[in-house]
């Protein structure tokens, strides 16, 4: 069984207390792995070695720091069968999607960064008296949380744009998901990274995701994961005034319109709501749909969903593979009972699961679509994180909007329809930080990501990121 390290100081170490924890195959449910279970003594030894290396790192021409990214993205490419393959069998994704997106944004996530560091520039304010200009310097060692549903795609994504402002690195994958961190560990030292400059913790959110939220050394958190966790990372963070960046959870709305191009809907909808088992922050689970094409778009959708394949995630043909543990795959059948008990009408996902016989005990799940529950209800205000989407009709625009508003979340949302005037009026009511018209999940890597309520606070991505992980510092002269 392979044995994970950390990544401190530039190499490869074992956690100083000797513990580990399992690394399960959700799909199989076997452990294939041991990870770190790391602490304060081993969060002490990265944060020293980071801020020993941060003076040099943050000194360099931004052109050198993004030289080793570009270096980092090319060897994520030449592994890109050996990553794509260790997602999927650590997350239970299936491993088409892990290789023509997880994989790939990752790669473009480094190479993104490196060349914007080289096109991030500042503002000059000049007046009748006086002439101002901005400097952006990096913050010091910051701290990079991320979640398990897109481990690798979200790892990079924040230490990044991290890394290319000049700071140094303390990041925490997480302990469900850490194998392609590991892997990643392998490929910085294989770019000759410096030693400190990226320092890489396993181990459980509770102790060492704990542990560098309450260091003061830790001069910034971007965190992407659960509201309630977020929730405590900002309590923790605001007496200290150091600056987060929150990306949390989602109750996104698709609004379907009579006029939209019905079938390329539908099977965009589909995509949106059962990609990654529907573990996606940007998954759709409200899907609002006029009423006059309510039953044509149920039927042709109901149908599609009965069509996917669900089952061993390694196999290239399933649309479909595993939830990522036992209490995740539980959690969702609680929904399941509870649309139930709300007014649900079950229209498809009770159907039996054929499985092939390593798969038999895996966190495998249907997708399951319901109709008929009101939008007050528990089953569509509250995150469910998996494949369960909740069909209801409206009668007008004002009723879509106010349907979609109703809601404590505000990530993502999507618009469906061929008037570009409504979509237009509707992107600018709705309350999410997303907003996609007649598409799903189009990222363009240089636009603001993020979302508004309880979906979190900051935006990612382009600009907002380099801006995020650098300190402002206005100086005036007098003429
Ligand atoms: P969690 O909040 O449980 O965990 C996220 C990360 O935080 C993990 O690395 C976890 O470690 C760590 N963590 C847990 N507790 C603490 C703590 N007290 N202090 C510091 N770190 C901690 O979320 P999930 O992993 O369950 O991820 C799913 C959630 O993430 C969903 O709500 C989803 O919507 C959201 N998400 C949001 C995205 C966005 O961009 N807005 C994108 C993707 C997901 P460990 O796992 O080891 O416990």
């Amino acid at each position: 069984m392979e044995i994970l390290a950390n990544y401190i100081n530039g190499e490869l170490s074992k956690p100083q207390s000797n513990n580990y924890i399992d690394d399960q195959n959700p799909a199989t449910t076997k452990v294939f792995a041991k990870i770190p279970l790391s602490d304060e003594i081993d969060l002490k030894f990265a944060i020293d070695s980071a801020e020993k290396a941060f003076p040099q790192w943050s000194g360099l021409p931004a052109k050198e720091r993004a030289a080793y990214l570009i270096k980092i993205s090319a060897l994520i490419n030449d592994n890109l069968e050996e990553l794509a393959l260790a997602e999927s069998i650590d997350t239970g994704k299936p491993i088409q999607l892990a290789k023509t997106v997880d994989i790939p944004r990752a790669i473009s996530n480094m190479e993104f960064f490196a060349h914007a560091i080289t096109q991030f520039s500042s503002e000059s304010h000049a007046n009748e008296k006086s002439i101002n200009y901005t400097l952006r310097k990096p913050l010091g060692v910051v701290g990079c949380i991320s979640p398990w549903n897109l481990p690798l795609y979200l790892f990079t994504w924040k230490i990044a744009p991290a890394l290319v402002t000049g700071n140094c690195v303390i990041a925490k994958p997480s302990e469900i998901t850490p194998y392609t961190a590991f892997l990643l560990s392998k490929i910085c030292i294989e770019a000759g990274l410096p030693k400190g400059v990226l320092n890489i913790l396993h181990g459980t959110g509770p102790e060492i995701g704990n542990a560098i939220v309450q260091n003061k050394r830790i001069k910034a958190i971007s965190f992407t994961g659960g509201t309630d966790t977020g929730k405590k990372i900002a309590e923790i963070s605001a007496p200290m005034f150091r600056k987060i960046s929150l990306e949390l959870g989602g109750k996104n709305p698709a609004l379907v319109f009579a006029d939209c191009d019905l079938n390329k809907t539908v099977e965009e909808l589909v995509r949106a709501s059962f990609s990654n088992q529907g573990e996606i922050c940007l998954c759709s689970s409200r899907l609002y749909i006029e009423k006059s094409i309510y039953e044509e778009f149920k039927s042709l959708f109901v149908e599609k969903v009965k069509n996917l394949k669900i089952g061993n995630p390694t196999n290239a043909a399933n649309n479909m593979g595993a939830l990522i543990s036992a209490q995740h795959l539980e959690k969702v059948k609680s929904y399941i009972r509870l649309a139930k008990e709300e007014g649900g009408h079950l229209l498809c996902g009770d159907e039996k699961l054929e499985l092939e016989k390593e798969n038999s005990k895996g966190y495998f799940l249907r997708p399951h679509v319901f109709e008929n529950l009101p939008n007050h209800c528990k089953v569509n205000q509250e995150e469910i994180f998996g494949p369960l989407v909740s069909l209801n009709s409206f009668r007008n625009e004002n009723e879509a909007i106010r349907f979609a508003n109703e809601s404590d979340y505000g990530l993502a949302s999507s618009i469906w329809t061929n008037d570009l005037s409504r979509a237009h009026r509707i992107g600018s009511k709705i309350e999410t930080g997303i907003v996609w018209i007649n598409c799903w999940m189009n990222r363009d890597l240089r636009t603001p990501f993020g979302g508004m309520k309880n979906s979190g606070l900051g935006r990612e991505g382009g600009l907002e990121a380099l801006r995020f992980f650098t300190e402002t510092k206005n100086i005036c002269i007098q003429f």
